[in-house]
């Protein structure tokens, strides 16, 4: 096991900025997911912790030791990749044998090892097939198995779930939140998908553009993101912005006006923020229409028109909405997400 610190990482691709002055550091035994869009720099992120890319300036440390200039392989990482990259001739045994043989571990050594990672993994009735007779979820499971037979004192995993489909995606999810949490050893894992994120690790980085803007639990990162990006990427549904103006006793909202207490002068314009759990039915509420209604079982997603403001809701079961159904809606003020305009700083 070991902690992960990125000190002043840059890299330039040609006059592609991929990274800027990116610190980070992945505790001991942490489960760390690097989050954002496509493009904003987790891959690049992620490589450079491998050594499979060098940074263009600043340090990568793992545990005490600065590898800024190590092999990739000499880093006592392991690599799970959203391909899988599984060697289509050989056995799923052989696969997992395949990287303690060219270190030359001994035979009973290396049956060992496989027939622990082939445990903890469930692929013991697979050993003997190659990978083009497998699922896509034991396929995964081959490749996450090479990466145990390994012990590394880091995992990296990179979008390692996207070529499941939506309910074994859910499924894997959980298992790896088991087999990490039994592991305890420190892993990185690259995704766009805020649901796993949320799900899996004990910390998120979210990334825009390059940049790292917030690093914190679960939780944390949802009920107090720095920026508008951030507030507007964790959470499903997302979280609705509406411009408005501060009064002297509220907010405007569309014809009408929220009451609430707030910082700033009369005039100000602030974009609001809410999340769709935090709009409640309420008889003395604003009245809104549903225009649309999603029965998600359990739950209901609302999109309401409030006085031409359209925001979501999210509401249980107990009542059942139509389309086009009146409603009074209430948005709890002590829950408002208040951001500047201009930058999309959070504001205080
Ligand atoms: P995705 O989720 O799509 O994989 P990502 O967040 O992992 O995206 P990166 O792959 O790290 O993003 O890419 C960051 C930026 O660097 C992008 O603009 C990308 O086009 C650029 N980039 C990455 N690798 C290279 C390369 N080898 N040559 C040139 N540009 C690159």
């Amino acid at each position: 096991m070991a902690s992960v610190t990125l000190n002043g990482i840059s890299k330039c691709f040609g006059r592609v900025e991929a990274l800027k002055a990116l610190d980070l550091e992945i505790r001991d035994g942490e489960f760390m997911a690097l989050l954002g869009p496509s493009g904003c720099g987790k891959t690049t992120t992620l490589n450079t912790i491998a050594g499979i890319e060098t940074p263009t300036t600043g340090t990568v440390m793992i545990g005490d030791r600065d590898v800024t200039k190590v092999p990739a392989m000499r880093r006592d990482i392991a690599m799970v990749f959203q391909s899988y990259a599984l060697y289509p001739h050989m056995t799923v045994a052989k696969n997992l044998a395949f990287a303690l043989e060219v270190r030359r571990m001994s035979s009973p050594a290396i049956a060992a090892k496989v027939e622990q990672a082939a445990g903890m993994l469930d692929l013991g009735p697979y050993l003997d097939r190659y990978p083009r007779q497998l699922s896509g979820g034991q396929r995964q499971r081959v490749a996450l198995g090479r990466a145990l037979v390994r012990d590394p004192s880091v995992f990296l995993l990179d979008e390692p779930l996207s070529n499941l489909d939506a309910v074994l995606r859910v499924q894997t999810r959980a298992e790896l939140v088991r087999l990490f949490q039994r592991l305890a050893t420190t892993a990185v894992y690259v995704t766009h998908d805020q649901a796993e994120a949320m799900t899996m690790a004990d910390r998120i980085a979210v990334f825009e553009n390059g940049r790292l803007l917030q690093v914190g639990a679960p939780l944390d990162i949802y009920r107090n993101p720095v920026n508008r990006f951030v507030a507007g990427f964790v959470g499903s549904p997302p979280m609705t912005f509406v411009d408005t103006e501060v009064t002297g006793t509220g907010l405007k909202f569309g014809a009408a006006e929220i009451a609430a207490s707030l910082p700033m002068r009369a005039g100000s314009k602030v974009t609001l923020g809410i999340r769709p759990e935090d709009v409640v039915p309420a008889a003395d509420g604003l009245p809104a229409v549903a225009e649309v209604v999603e029965h998600l079982g359990g739950l209901q997603i609302l999109y309401l028109d409030v006085g031409g403001v359209p925001i979501a809701m999210q509401a249980d079961a107990d009542h059942i909405f139509r389309r086009g159904e009146r409603l009074t809606v209430r948005i709890a003020p002590d829950r408002f997400y208040l951001f500047d305009p201009e930058s999309g700083q959070t504001l205080a």
